[in-house]
């Protein structure tokens, strides 16, 4: 049951044309910060503003012969891609998700002609609506990141990030559940073996790095952040996802949420890109000095742009924002 470099090819045929070959450039604010070329691979740019749309893809055009629809939990990017791979198969999508996750994904999903279901205050309620589906209506289930065809697709984004600048020293992708960072550390090392690939996450709820930390997967609270696409637990059960970060990834890194609100900033005024607070963390990581100083090229996931743009305009008037009931104070870039 390994995934390696030929499950990640055989995704990279499926989804051609379709959710591949995305911009690569290297930023000259982070290049002049990094000391090193600091490349942007840009999955903001996929069709749903995110690179999930690779994993789902794959997983949609892997699933059993006969299959009436699908389903999954999500706090949003992935209900998107579920929902576009669905709705090109011809496929009925029903999505589950917690209230946290805010309006603006919701309308997105249902947009792509998925019906949506709001459950609970936590993915894990939502989940249990996605395990009714598969049940009793025959729905296939497909898992935001723990699926071995979404880590396949998801590690297409390796391949295409070496083919444009083989000499990467290291990779920093954003780091939820595991996925992204399983499929580009499977790609990329197996490309380039010493290449370095570090997982970034926010300070709060950050589940992976909690479960590493504890040697097995365990429950986190889930907190507001603006890094919500980072959200959620990595599931107590993990088949693929846990096992493959502990075994690949060289260091987690995390990020506090002004951290974030100031990388934001960073990607609109110097870059002149808007991006999801969970895109943003390795820039942010990078500019706090958390990461090692590189001595080569390096690369980030530009994992998606899907924010409520509502807090992106605040955070780019230097506005405070708030997260659940707490205030996060705002600062006008460059003060
Ligand atoms: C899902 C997601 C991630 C994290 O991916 P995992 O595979 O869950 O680790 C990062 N950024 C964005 C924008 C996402 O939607």
């Amino acid at each position: 049951m390994r995934i390696d470099l030929s499950d990640i090819e055989a995704a990279q045929r499926v989804i051609i044309g379709q959710a591949d070959a995305t911009p690569m450039f290297a930023s000259p604010f982070m290049t002049a910060a990094a000391g090193q070329p600091f490349w942007y691979k840009c999955e903001l740019m996929q069709p749903i503003g995110a690179f999930k749309l690779r994993g789902a893809m794959n997983a949609v055009a892997n699933l059993p012969e006969g299959t009436r629809g699908v389903t999954c939990c999500s706090t949003g990017n992935h209900g998107r891609g579920v929902a576009y791979a669905a709705a090109k198969a011809g496929l009925r999508a029903v999505i589950c998700m917690s209230e946290l996750v805010p309006g603006a994904k919701v309308e997105g999903i249902k947009a792509l002609g998925a019906e949506v279901r709001i459950v609970g205050r936590s993915q894990d309620d939502a989940q249990i609506e996605v395990l009714r589906l598969v049940a009793e209506e025959g729905l296939a289930e497909i898992s935001p990141f723990d699926d071995r065809h979404v880590i396949a697709g998801q590690g297409t984004i390796g391949l295409e990030m070496l083919a444009v600048c083989p000499e990467l020293e290291a990779i920093y992708v954003p780091l939820s559940g595991g996925g992204l960072a399983a499929g580009v550390a499977i790609a990329a090392k197996a490309l380039s073996p010493a290449i370095k690939v570090y997982g970034i996450s926010m300070e709060s709820g950050a589940a992976m790095y909690e479960s590493l930390q504890a040697g097995a997967p365990v429950d986190v609270k889930e907190w507001p952040s603006l890094a919500d696409s980072l959200g959620g637990g990595i599931g107590l059960n993990n088949r693929f996802s846990f096992a493959l970060c502990q075994g690949l990834l060289d260091d987690v890194v995390l990020v506090s949420e002004a951290e974030i609100y100031h990388a934001m900033q960073v990607l609109f005024y110097e870059d002149r890109m808007v991006a999801e607070g969970g895109s943003v963390v390795a820039l942010a990581a990078m500019l706090t000095g958390k990461l090692p100083k590189p001595q080569g090229p390096v690369a980030t996931i530009l994992s998606g742009r899907n924010a409520d743009m509502a807090q992106v305009s605040r955070i780019m008037a230097g506005q405070s924002v708030m997260l659940g009931g707490v205030e996060l104070k705002g600062r006008p870039y460059g003060t």
